[in-house]
This record gives structure tokens, C-alpha cells and sequence, in this order.
């Protein structure tokens, strides 16, 4: 069952949540997603979903009062929630009376050197900040939770006031609630980025009835190939085919892409776009579940579900550093007392100062912060990732390597040649309609091809079958026709041309007979070459394989200035190939358009499908998606990656650095508690801010 924990912003508490629901007996396994405030439960056989919803419940409001559960729904009640979320004007207010009343406090101390008003004026102030951590400190010492935060706090700042240092006492809480506001309003501020994208989400759909009359309804009831028809400045609910004339449409949500790109009648239009021109005519091509939208959404939210090793290793520190620090503390009260052999105030203080740097949210909110920014970046320039292993595994990779067809080439060919030219019209009606359900990107310019020269030619029903790799065998008027490559004929036995022509060749044969060829181009994507440079740049080395033959590999890659061609392969040969290369490579990437890559994709450490949201099983393996189709995108994508990294490192080493040069100085008494409080406040502020950094990242555009 999906649970979401509305009030959730404590990194640290989250995973302690999981790992208390994970306990429990009837639970398999407990996932949670801070950024998007999901836990994800998998019930053991025979769990009673209601009893175990009421426990979780009972867990959370122990570990965290102020979060509610409620069963995970759709996106719409999501951002609802989200808005009833209790703004931080109180806090504000509270934290800037407290400093007024602990200022005046401090003037009264030093300056005017009244104790008893200072001590009430500081107390004031104390409670002011504190009242609520103190109160749930008291509740957690009664539930036996002396490690959690809040009473480690409360007993840090409590104690300085009884060894009498009360400005210490108040500056303590105020400053711990300073970071915790500001580490609030930083995870809120990142789920707002996307909450950004739930705007895609759309709130409904103007189906068109057989009567002409339009109705508003949901989209999740409208139906593959009901009509719809969309305003100027409206958002396109659902994807569909276009019906009226050729429009503009403002895809920038999708792809990051801020220039209108023009859609021509007949042309699928993915939901997410808004359309620039006239009203729209869509006939719809897929119920709501499947569109691109909803599929970006559901991508998105689980994005921050695939953890980094960095992410898990902070989390499991955590749960050690809390006690170490705190049994250090104690270590450090209690043994010059038993040396001394009485009880000092004095030598309590350096243990308080320990306290006070024992919270380890600072560092366990910024790791998770760093890798949802990058992600977030990521997909504000049309690239989704899915998780921060992906981002990772892109800091490490150092070789890319590129499918052809779709990839680096535009996928649209043009037919340039038919062999022999006595027989074209023959030959390239019967391969069109050999093809007639191939979707690859070959097939797909033949028919266009003999649509445009014959119209419509797919009267008859046929019966086909795809040789992935290959081409197409079909039945047509009881003969055996053939259309794909050299391997394909082959494999039948038919010996057949081999044009020297550079491009791409379909030969032809029927019931054995070689009827000839058809050469086809693919242009060169003008992005290619450019991406190619931008990824050596980055000390990438480059690779194409693809399953077309040498001629036509060799020129693609000569233009696009690859390292390494591969050719003639079938998708199978292409994962192997891919392993070879892994071999002596730190990390592989992958780029395809997806048609028949899925297996590579998934071979691959990091595997990119182009071309949008196209194929499923693309989706599936790949493990992050490019909405258009420009190459210079897997750049940007390993540049977002290497900042993410960079941010995720320096927030853990100066993290650590930090709280380890407070607990020695406390120790030996050099920092006292206002050095601990503000070191700690200080870098909870800065990784915080370091970490929102990795989402902003902008393409440079030319
Ligand atoms: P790539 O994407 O690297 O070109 P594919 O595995 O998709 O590799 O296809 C390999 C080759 O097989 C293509 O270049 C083409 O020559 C041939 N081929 C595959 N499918 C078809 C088809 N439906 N019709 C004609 N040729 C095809
Ligand atoms: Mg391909």
C-alpha cells in the first residue's frame, strides 16, 4: 500500500519511520520516497491492510506528531494536501520575537547586570522558540526516546540554563529553530519544483460527441478515439492524433525546449504541450493511464525512489552517529567527576556543547536535497532521470555509446534509389506493403513513400512477421515476399545486390526471387556532431554500433566524429558488444531511440531512451528518458550529473569536517556552546543552500 505522510520534513525521522514500519511483523518491506512524502509498504500474505494502516499510523504520530497518514491517491488530491500545509508565518514570528526578548536578556546581563530580569527575559525567549520541541521531549522521555532530536535538544539547552549560562540556553533552541525552519522551507521549496509538474496534470478534457455537443469530463474517462478539442492557451489533456489543420504548440513542459514547434495534421500530439494556434481537433490515441503525462508524473514520483549509495550511506550513518556522539558526552561528564570525585556545573558544559552537534539532519536532509535538485534540473531541460543511482552512475561513466538509427540520424529516410528502375512502381508498392506493420523507422519513409507516389495501396489484409534486426517477412497474394536487409536474404538463401551507394538498403525478394533494392538516406541529426564534440570534451570516448550495414555506418559516423563503429549487428550482438566495451570502461552509457534496444538499454549502466515517451518497454529499461530527440541532451545530462556529484561530496565531507572539529574543540574546551550551535545551524544552512544549487542548471542555447 502507498501512504502519504503529509507534514513530513525531517530526512532523519523518515527513515526511522521506515525502519520501524519495516519491523513490523506483517510488513515484507517498507520504501520511503522523502521527496515525495511516500511510503511504500508491501504487506506480508494475509496482512490485515486496516489493523497495519492503524499501527503505521500509530508509529508515525510517535515519531512525528505533526504528520498525518493518509492512503496515497492521485495527483489532484496531492496537491491538495500539499496546499493545507500549515505555512511558516508562525514560526517566523515566533523566532523573531524570541531573539528580540533574548537580545534585551543579553543587554540586561551584561550591560545593565540585573541576573534576575536576564534570567526571565531569556527564559521568555527560550520558551517562546522552544515551547513545542520541549513539550515533545518530555513525551518522548516518557516513550523512552532519549536519542531523538528534539530531547537531545531540549536537554542540551535545559542544561545550560541550570549550569547557569542562560543566554547559551536560549541561543541554542532559537538557533536550532532557525535551521530547522530554513531546512522546512528548503524541502518544501524543492517539492514545489515538482509540483510544478503536477500542473501538467489536467483537471479535465472537451470530448466532442457524435451530436457535435462538447462535454467537459474527467480525462481518465475519455476514451482511445473519442475527439477532444482544445482552446488556444489550453493544455492538451490527453494525446491524440491531430484532426484539424496544422498548429503551433508550446512544448517547453515536456522538453525544456522553449522555441513552438509545429505540429502538421495527422501528426500525434503529446499531451503536456499547449496549443499556440487555433483550436485543436485531437482524436485520442490512448486512454489517460498510458499518456505521455501521466506517465511523466508517475516517472517523477518515483524518482527519488532509486537511492544513491551516497543516500543510503548517510541514512545508515545516521543511525550511529547519534549515539556515539551522545554516549561521548556522557563519557565526558562523567569521567572528570569520578577523577575529581564530585559533581561540577563546569564540567557538565563541554558535554551539553556535544549535545548540541549530535543531530544529524543537517547532513541527512542535504544528500537526498542534492540528488532531487539534479533531478529536478534535469527535468526542467526535458531530460527525466530516474533516481540517484542514475545520476551516479553518470558521474562515473567515461563512454557513450550511440544507436544509430533515430539517435545520432533523424530516423526520417528518403528514398534516393530503386534498383532496377524499369521495376520501381512495382517494387516499392510491394515493399510498402510488406512493411504495412512495421513501425521501423525504414518501413515507416517506404510507405510514406508509396503513399505519396500511389495513395493508398493497403487494401488487402496480409499476414507479416518482423525479423527484429532484419526486416519483414510477409504472405501477399499467397507468394513469400521479403523486405530488409543483406542478412535477411541471407538467411532465405536469395543472393542479392550490393549497391555501392552509401545508405541504407532494403532488398526485395518474393518466393525466393530477388526483385532488386531501395536505397534509402537518413540525414544526420544537426545537433549530432556537436553533441559528440561537447562528450569528448568531457573526456568521453564515443561509440556507434548499428544493425546497418558498413557503407552506411561509416559515413553516419564519420559525420557525427565517432571514435568507434560497429555494424551489421542484431540487437542481441549489440548487448554483447556492449558488455565487451564495459570491460574495460569505468562506467557505459547507452543512448537509443528504443525501437528493438531495449535489451542494451537495460545491459548498459545507464541507459537513455531518446525520442520522448515512444515505446514502453524503451521506458521501462531505460533508466532515463530524453523527450525530444536532440543528443546534446545525454551532455547536459552528464553535466547536471557531475554537479550533483560535486555538491553531494562537498556536502558530506564539510559536513563531517565541521562536526568533527566542533566535538574536539568542545572536548578539550576550546569552542564553547554558541561555536557548537552555530556550527551546527551553520552547515545544516549551507548544505541546505549547496544542495538547491544542483537544480539549477540551464542549457546554454544557441
Ligand atoms: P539500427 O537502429 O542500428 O539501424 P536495427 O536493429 O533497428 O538497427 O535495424 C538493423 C537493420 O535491419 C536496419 O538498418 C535495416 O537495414 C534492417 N531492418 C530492420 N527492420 C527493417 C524493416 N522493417 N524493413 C527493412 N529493413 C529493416
Ligand atoms: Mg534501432
Amino acid at each position: 500500500m502507498d501512504l502519504l505522510l503529509n507534514g513530513l520534513d525531517c530526512a532523519h525521522c523518515a527513515e526511522k519511520i521506515r525502519c520501524e514500519v519495516e519491523n513490523l511483523p506483517d510488513v515484507e518491506r517498507a520504501e520511503m520516497n522523502f521527496m515525495a512524502k511516500k511510503l511504500t509498504v508491501t504487506e506480508k500474505n494475509g496482512a490485515d491492510p486496516e489493523a497495519l494502516f492503524e499501527r503505521i499510523g500509530k508509529i508515525v504520530s510517535e515519531i512525528e506528531p505533526d504528520v498525518s497518514v493518509t492512503e496515497f491517491g492521485k495527483y489532484l488530491e496531492k496537491k491538495e494536501a500539499d496546499e493545507e500545509e500549515p505555512d511558516g508565518k508562525v514560526m517566523i514570528i515566533r523566532i523573531i520575537l524570541s531573539a528580540i526578548l533574548a537580545a534585551v536578556g543579553i543587554v540586561a546581563e551584561h550591560i545593565i547586570g540585573n541576573e534576575a530580569a536576564a534570567l526571565v527575559l531569556l527564559l521568555a525567549a527560550y520558551l517562546t522558540a522552544g515551547y513545542d520541541v520541549l513539550l515533545l521531549a518530555v513525551k518522548n522521555l516518557f516513550r523512552g526516546k532519549m536519542l531523538d532530536e528534539h530531547f537531545l535538544m531540549a536537554l542540551a539547552s535545559a542544561g545550560a540554563f541550570a549550569v547557569g549560562e542562560y543566554a547559551e540556553g536560549a541561543a541554542v533552541m532559537l538557533l536550532y529553530q532557525i535551521g530547522e525552519y530554513f531546512q522546512d522551507y528548503a524541502v518544501e521549496k524543492s517539492r514545489k519544483s515538482i509540483a510544478g509538474l503536477m500542473e501538467l496534470r489536467p483537471d479535465s478534457a472537451s470530448v466532442r460527441s457524435a451530436d457535435g455537443k462538447i462535454r467537459r469530463v474527467s480525462p481518465e474517462n475519455v476514451k482511445a478515439g473519442d475527439v477532444i478539442v482544445v482552446a488556444p492557451g489550453e493544455r492538451v489533456p490527453l494525446d491524440g492524433v491531430l484532426l484539424s489543420d496544422d498548429c503551433s504548440a508550446d512544448t517547453s513542459a515536456l522538453t525544456g525546449e522553449s522555441v513552438p514547434r509545429t505540429f502538421r495534421r495527422g501528426e500525434e500530439v503529446m499531451s503536456g504541450v499547449i496549443n499556440l494556434s487555433a483550436v485543436m481537433e485531437l482524436e485520442v490515441s490512448r486512454e489517460y493511464g498510458q499518456s505521455t503525462v501521466a506517465r511523466i508524473l508517475e516517472m517523477v514520483e518515483n524518482a527519488s525512489a532509486r537511492k544513491a549509495p551516497a543516500e543510503s550511506f548517510i541514512t545508515k550513518f545516521a543511525k550511529f552517529y547519534t549515539p556515539c556522539v551522545v554516549a561521548a558526552a556522557v563519557l565526558l561528564a562523567v569521567i572528570p567527576m569520578i577523577i575529581d570525585g564530585g559533581f561540577s556545573s563546569e564540567r557538565l558544559y563541554p558535554a551539553l556543547s556535544f549535545l548540541v552537534v549530535s543531530c544529524p539532519c543537517a547532513l541527512v536532509i542535504s544528500v537526498p536535497l542534492s540528488y532531487f535538485g539534479g533531478i529536478g534540473g534535469a527535468s526542467k531541460n526535458g531530460i527525466l532521470i530516474k533516481g540517484g543511482s542514475v545520476i551516479d552512475a553518470l558521474c562515473k561513466a567515461d563512454t557513450v555509446v550511440f544507436d544509430k538509427t533515430g539517435t545520432l540520424t533523424e530516423g526520417v529516410f528518403e528514398v534516393t534509389e530503386i534498383f532496377p528502375a524499369e521495376n520501381a512502381d512495382r517494387i516499392l508498392t510491394l515493399c510498402a506493403k510488406a512493411e504495412r506493420y512495421s513501425t521501423h523507422p525504414a518501413a515507416l519513409s517506404v510507405k510514406r513513400k508509396a503513399e505519396e507516389s500511389f495513395g493508398d495501396i493497403f487494401s488487402d489484409e496480409i499476414s507479416s512477421e518482423e525479423l527484429s534486426g532484419m526486416g519483414v517477412k510477409a504472405e501477399i497474394d499467397g507468394k513469400t515476399v521479403l523486405a530488409g536487409n543483406k542478412r535477411l536474404m541471407d538467411k532465405f538463401g536469395v543472393s542479392c545486390e550490393n549497391p555501392e551507394k552509401a545508405g541504407t538498403v532494403i532488398h526485395l525478394s518474393e518466393d525466393g526471387k530477388y526483385l532488386g533494392y531501395i536505397l534509402i538516406s537518413d540525414r544526420i541529426k544537426p545537433r549530432s556532431a556537436e553533441a559528440v564534440k561537447r562528450l569528448k570534451q568531457l573526456g568521453m570516448k564515443t561509440v556507434m554500433l548499428t544493425g546497418d550495414r558498413e557503407a552506411a555506418a561509416r559515413e553516419i559516423g564519420e559525420k557525427a566524429g565517432i571514435d568507434k563503429v560497429y555494424s551489421g549487428l542484431m540487437p542481441d550482438q549489440k548487448a554483447s558488444i556492449l558488455e565487451e566495451i564495459q570491460k574495460d570502461a569505468k562506467g557505459v552509457i547507452f543512448a537509443g531511440d528504443g525501437i528493438n534496444d531495449a535489451p542494451v538499454l537495460m545491459a548498459a549502466d545507464a541507459g537513455f531512451a531518446m525520442g520522448g515517451i515512444g515505446s514502453d518497454a524503451a521506458i521501462e529499461a531505460a533508466d532515463a528518458v530524453i523527450m525530444d530527440d536532440d543528443p546534446m541532451k545525454i551532455a547536459h545530462a552528464m553535466d547536471i550529473s557531475a554537479k550533483t556529484g560535486r555538491i553531494v561530496k562537498q556536502n558530506i565531507v564539510f559536513a563531517l569536517a565541521v562536526k568533527l572539529a566542533v566535538l574536539i574543540l568542545a572536548a578539550v574546551g576550546i569552542a564553547n556552546m554558541w561555536a557548537a550551535v552555530f556550527a551546527d545551524v551553520g552547515v545544516s544552512m549551507l548544505a541546505v543552500l549547496n544542495a538547491m544549487r544542483a537544480g539549477r542548471y540551464k542549457a546554454a542555447r544557441q
